[in-house]
């Protein structure tokens, strides 16, 4: 098997097949973890909360338990439970779908009075809310390092681990060196770059998104303070994690972003917006200081749905990715159900599949219409120039 790309997807892949004994040959363009790649960010949420969507649900709760075996495996401390928060807007919005949907799975989760944001974080304003759904046992993936321990332990299990640039050639692989590899399966698990390597096939769209840390003082680096995300206002964050900052962001879509273009210093008019609206909950971050900023790239597919699916000429070539701002967290999860379609058990579910993809919401955005149903947070109307 020979997997290209050590990102969330691909790494997790090399993982679960190199410890279930099969013959795994890991190839990626950077060392796993590279800031450049998606997945190299310090921080991603893991949240089980995907509104009505009972699949996207139980994928990121197995994904928990996956989680935790590689942090048993590689004893490093890869996920901090700290809950992630809800901004519910509407009584009967994305939250009260999500409460229903956790409910009928067995997730924990709270649901609270707006006031009750009180005693979760170090300031605090409920204006605007309807309630909070809290879910405990959510919280936040260290990101870089988890891939890092996914490539080292795939190592650990007998996988090859190869640093070069490849290209497919008919079902094969091509080395930058000139080598081809040759496999019963070949995994494309590309990122942002599925769409340029397979460009007839992955509708893959690359934008700048930015994100800001603000230095909020040490009650925001308390171990139980959570993360959050407000889905109608397309804005979420963290506390203060590993003394990054307070992190939030914008989920609203950037300008597109080309996969080997330098990652641009984010601008002062996305620290002005991100801030006023973190000010909007957490007075005391009005003036903060701003400790960091920093832009990465979405690799968008039209509808938010992952892709996972075979080449039609090449069936042994699969391609892999599509994780559209909330793919980090399934990356294991969606590794054991392609590790079971690989070896001819059940199939990966149809909308992964390279059909058609219609947007499933226009919204106007910073970058142009897209559908932003299943990030980590999502903006709150589909009229044209309502947001930014
Ligand atoms: C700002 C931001 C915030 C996000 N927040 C969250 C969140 O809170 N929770 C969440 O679950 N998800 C989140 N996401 C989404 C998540 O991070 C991504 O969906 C996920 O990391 C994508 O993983 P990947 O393996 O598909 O891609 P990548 O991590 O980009 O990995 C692809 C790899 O393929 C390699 N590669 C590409 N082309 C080649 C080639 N030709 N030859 C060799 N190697 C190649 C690259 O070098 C790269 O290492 C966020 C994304 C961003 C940008």
């Amino acid at each position: 098997m020979v997997i290209v790309g050590a990102g969330a997807f691909g790494a997790s892949l090399a993982w679960q097949l190199a410890r279930d004994g099969v013959s795994v040959t890991l190839v990626d363009q950077f060392e796993p973890g590279d800031a450049r790649a998606t997945s190299g960010g310090e921080t991603r949420l893991i949240r089980s909360g995907h509104g009505a969507d009972s699949e996207y649900t139980a994928s990121a709760r197995r994904a928990r338990t996956l989680w935790r075996e590689l942090e048993a495996e590689c004893g490093e401390e890869l996920y901090v439970e700290c809950g992630v928060t809800w901004f519910a807007r509407a009584e009967d919005g994305w939250e009260a779908a999500t409460m229903r949907v956790l409910a009928a799975q067995g997730i924990p989760f709270e649901r609270l009075a707006p006031d009750e944001g009180n005693r979760l974080f170090p300031s605090w304003s409920s204006a605007g809310l309807a309630f909070l759904l809290h879910e405990p046992e959510a919280g936040v993936l260290r990101a870089q390092k988890a891939v890092r321990a996914l490539a080292r332990r795939a190592a650990a299990h007998g996988a090859a681990v190869v640093r070069s640039r490849a290209r497919p050639e008919g079902a094969a692989v091509r080395l930058g060196d000139g080598r081809t590899l040759e496999a019963d399966a070949v995994v494309w698990a590309c990122g942002a770059w599925l769409g340029r390597l397979f460009p007839e096939l992955a509708p893959i769209a690359s934008t700048r998104q930015e994100l800001y840390f603000f230095a909020g003082g040490s009650a925001w680096a308390a171990r139980g303070v959570p993360a959050f995300v407000d889905y109608d206002h397309a804005v979420y964050g963290t506390a203060d994690v590993d003394g990054l900052g307070v992190k939030a962001a914008s989920d609203h879509d950037g300008p597109p972003l080309d996969p080997d273009a330098p990652l641009p210093t984010p601008g002062a008019d996305g620290e002005a917006r991100v801030r006023a609206i973190l000010a909007e909950r957490f007075p005391a971050l009005a003036a903060a200081p701003l400790a960091g900023a920093k832009s990465c790239r979405y690799e968008l597919t039209p509808d938010g749905h992952f892709l996972a699916a075979p080449h039609p000429e090449h069936p042994s070539a699969w391609l892999l990715g599509g994780g559209s701002g909330h793919g980090f967290k399934h990356g294991p999860a969606i590794a054991e159900r392609l590790a079971v379609a690989l070896r001819g058990g059940a199939p990966m579910p149809a909308r992964f599949g390279l059909c058609e993809r219609a947007p499933g919401r226009s919204v106007r955005t910073a970058g142009g219409s897209r559908s932003t149903v299943l990030r980590e947070a999502r903006p709150a109307s589909s009229a044209p120039g309502a947001r930014d």
